[in-house]
């Protein structure tokens, strides 16, 4: 073995030593060696190494010990490839015999080694005899006396005497680290996180630097920026007298590091040796191009580098992070863009459950919309509204949520469901006002009309009682959790600015409601990609003439209530338009069955009755002969649009009329005009009849020019595969991926969240396919759609509107396929701008 042999590698500028073979903590290492920075000797075992010393081939140590000295104690870490991926925990002041300590007594004193070697007693007896900690629960504090105690608990526990030779000990503690890595908790551990389940682990042991005895000793750990909010600032710890992390967990005894008003600090006590690490920490950040701790050790006034990690950072501080360091030169901007995780956005554009506070989980569901909140528990939308009112936060709770609750989830602060999946209403209408929400949360009992909610361990709660919806984790918890502030700052916007100039792919905003624009504006959206026009019929004052238009009997009573519809339509394009600002918005024409918008219970129909003047039974049975099996698949879309024309020609009328109304502010746009669930060529061509046919009489009464873009919405496997036919009469197709994947597989996007998490547990699909887009089977119709769409009509305009358009893998995969664009609801835009620019790096 010795220096050329790999697998056991002493840490010099020269030796083969690279993260993939002996990890990057190893790694790290040699670059602060060659940066030639004061680290204590080391010896890097490679991933082949430790792989046999779990097998039971131990290399020779004596040769091992040779390389690094035979007179100070050792510690040793793990080296996993990537950091993130953890391993087992750092063993301290290994070699510590009795002959050691009496050697080193002399030298730092009685007291101090004896805690050396108690403290590697209790290590060793935990970490690799694996005894229980409490059998050193009644330890004097005394060093000399503790010691003598650990030493007989000891021996009685593990039933032979305490190791006296260092080798033995070194081999002990190699083979206790290397078998935890290969254990299953801890391969599930890492996979977790993004390791193969076959990552191999690397050993480092260095030579101790021990930080007590006589002089200035201690320890400590330094980094310059705050890993909460990336801002520039000497953060961490020292502490006299102290080893490895300790003066993290050193509480009033330790020092700050620069000179502080709360208390004394290492610069006082040692500036040069703080000088002198700020200068060695700031060479690391320029050096190793990433912002590091550095953990340190200071020996009789000395300083020593024992360490370099990257800092531990949140969302908000890897944006600034990585923002700062491509302002100062260090990393390209390319490399700043590819740093951040695009969802780790979420944290900085919604409020977030402190991640240090305790937390007590009633239950878990599907983190349907990111974000958290606490309020108290509402069973109905009205109580929201009338919670709302009284400016009470309150929590909606409902078995499911539909059209009808829309107004009672903008009241509320959170949304909690016990059925539903990614793209159910609760979902959808979540994530697109940005309220947290969880949905098929079906551990715990729902129990509406009772007004009480039963989590799995028997707790009950009630109207009134107080939750936090955690909709970033899925988690519903008990009470009122610390929450912290959204975190947008310069660094933010100016990566976003960044990605913005480097992506290739124009990102849009799915948006029903003035609100819906404002968010997407501020979050630079290109337009909107997708307005529901039905939720507005659910505004205040419109439902009951909606109602009218629905139970009208003839054709004259139907047009006198679209009539009664046709400005407030106006009013609402015209205000989204001027929002807008004259960039592009595709407006889908009306979509759900009309039962949807009807009352469902007695009470409700009794109300109606008494509404619209007629009687009771007349309005039952209007509403029965209304309902249907399957109303997804029934009479909706540009069904009812071809059965019903009247209320596409209102929508149409209302459309061009506000293109006119902003054109005479200033404002010019090109509305776009889209079909729903499109499956023959034929739909179309009638509805374009119809269209063209409003638009010509517009003209006419109004004697002004206007343009407009007609499209389809792709979402019936059909309408993909007869692209060819449809694409020829349209401008654009936008594939509406929520209902193309729920005809896809056939899977009902309200009811298959109860089944979900078992069929990507037991591996059936590898993700939730409404969550993230099926590439295999529902993206090849998305690419058959694509490709006969543009060979049948060269310009046509190619873009996905389903929530797909907000997660990064789907987003490569739309970039791949040539789309225009993507569109996703207002809070996912900053996550679509960066993914989008990752895949054009
Ligand atoms: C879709 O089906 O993908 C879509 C965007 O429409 P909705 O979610 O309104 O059905
Ligand atoms: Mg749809």
């Amino acid at each position: 073995m010795q220096q050329d042999d790999p697998q056991i590698t002493l840490i010099t500028p020269a030796a083969p030593i690279a993260a993939r073979t002996h990890g990057g903590r190893a790694k790290c290492l040699q670059r602060l060696v060659r940066l030639d920075l004061p680290v204590p000797r080391t010896v890097a075992l490679s991933f082949d190494a430790v792989h046999a010393i779990a097998a039971g081939d131990m290399p020779d140590l004596d040769a091992l010990l040779a390389l690094l000295g035979d007179s100070a104690p050792l510690c040793v870490r793990p080296s996993s490839e990537e950091p993130d991926w953890g391993g087992p925990r750092a063993i301290l002041n290994i070699g510590m015999t009795e002959a050691r300590r009496a050697a080193l007594a002399p030298r730092i004193g009685e007291a101090a080694a004896a805690r050396l070697y108690l403290r590697f007693v209790q290590a060793y007896a935990v970490d690799v005899a694996r005894l229980d900690a409490d059998i050193f629960d009644d330890v004097s504090d005394d060093p000399a006396e503790g010691l003598k105690e650990a030493l007989a608990a000891y021996e009685d526990e593990a039933e032979e005497p305490f190791p006296q030779n260092p080798t033995v000990q070194l081999a002990e503690v190699l083979r206790s680290m290397a078998r935890a890595w290969e254990g299953t908790t801890a391969r599930l551990l890492r996979t977790a996180k993004g390791a193969p389940a076959d990552a191999g682990l690397g050993l480092v042991v260095q030579e101790m630097v021990i930080g007590l005895g006589r002089g200035e000793c201690g320890s400590g750990v330094m980094q310059l920026v705050d890993s909460a909010t990336g801002a520039r600032q000497i953060t961490g710890r020292y502490l006299s007298q102290s080893q490895g992390r300790d003066a993290l967990s050193g509480g009033a005894d330790a020092l700050y590091l620069e000179r502080d008003p709360r208390g004394p600090s290492l610069e006082e006590l040692a500036p040069e040796a703080f000088a002198q690490l700020k200068e060695y920490t700031a060479l690391m950040r320029t050096r190793l191009r990433q912002e590091m701790q550095a953990e340190f050790t200071i020996e009789n006034g000395r300083l020593y580098l024992l360490d370099g990690v990257r800092v531990a950072r949140n969302a908000r501080a890897a944006v600034g992070i990585a923002v700062a360091l491509a302002q100062d030169g260090i990393i390209p901007r390319e490399e700043a863009l590819m740093r951040v995780e695009p969802r780790a956005l979420n944290e900085l554009l919604h409020r977030q459950v402190d991640p240090e506070a305790p937390r007590d989980v009633l239950a878990r569901g599907i983190a349907a919309s990111p974000g958290a909140a606490s309020g108290r528990i509402v069973f109905t939308s009205s109580e929201a509204q009338a919670s709302h009112a009284r400016g009470e936060p309150c929590v909606l709770v409902r078995r499911e949520t539909s059209s009808e609750d829309v107004r009672g989830m903008h009241a509320a602060v959170a949304v909690l469901t016990e059925r539903g999946g990614m793209t159910s209403h609760a979902a959808v209408i979540g994530r697109g006002i940005g309220l947290p929400c969880v949905v098929g949360a079906s551990e715990m009992r729902f129990q509406t009309g009772k007004r009480q909610l039963t989590a799995p361990d028997g707790r009950v709660l009630r109207e009134g009682d107080e939750i936090t919806v955690d909709g970033t984790n899925g988690e519903i918890l008990m009470g009122r959790a610390p929450l912290l502030d959204a975190g947008e700052d310069d660094s933010f916007r100016v990566l976003m600015e960044w990605a913005d100039e480097t992506r290739d792919l124009a990102i849009r905003a799915n948006a029903d409601t003035p609100t819906d624009a404002l968010v997407a504006r501020n979050f630079k959206a290109q337009g909107i990609g997708l307005c529901r026009t039905e939720h507005m019929f659910f505004e205040e004052g419109r439902l009951r003439v909606m109602r009218e238009m629905i139970f009208a009997n003839s054709s004259t009573d139907r047009a006198a209530a679209l009539e009664r519809l046709l400005p407030m339509q106006r009013e609402d394009f015209a205000d989204l338009f001027r929002i807008m600002q004259g960039q592009p918005v595709c407006i889908r024409l009306f979509d759900p069955p009309l039962h949807e918008f009807l009352p469902s219970d007695r009470a409700g129909h009794r109300e109606l009755a008494e509404a619209l003047d007629l009687p009771l039974s007349q309005v039952t049975r209007r509403v029965e002969a209304l309902g249907e099996y399957n109303p997804m698949l029934g009479m909706r879309g540009v069904r009812l649009g071809i059965t019903v024309p009247e209320i596409y020609e209102m929508q149409v009328r209302a459309i061009f009329e506000a293109t006119l109304l902003v054109a005479g502010e200033g404002v010019e746009i090109v509305p776009e005009i889209m079909i729903p669930l499109v499956s023959a060529s034929r739909e179309v061509e009638l509805v374009k009849a119809r269209v063209d046919a409003v638009a010509a009489a517009v003209r006419s009464e109004t004697g002004q020019a206007f343009d407009f873009r007609l499209g389809v919405m792709v979402e019936t496997p059909r309408a993909a595969l007869r692209a060819g036919d449809i694409a020829p009469q349209v401008s654009f197709l936008s594939y509406g991926t929520n209902d193309l994947t729920q005809m896809t597989y056939g899977l009902s996007r309200d009811d298959a969240g109860r089944f979900m998490s078992e069929y990507v547990r037991q591996g059936v699909y590898p993700e939730d396919p409404f969550h993230s887009l099926d590439t295999d089977g529902v993206g090849e119709l998305l690419s058959i759609g694509a490709e006969r769409g543009r060979a049948a009509h060269p310009g046509l305009t190619l873009s996905i509107c389903g929530e797909h358009g907000g997660n990064p893998e789907s987003i490569a995969f739309c970039r791949t396929a040539g789309f225009d664009y993507v569109s996703c609801s207002p809070f996912r835009v900053p996550v679509a701008r960066l993914a989008a620019a990752q895949h054009a790096v």
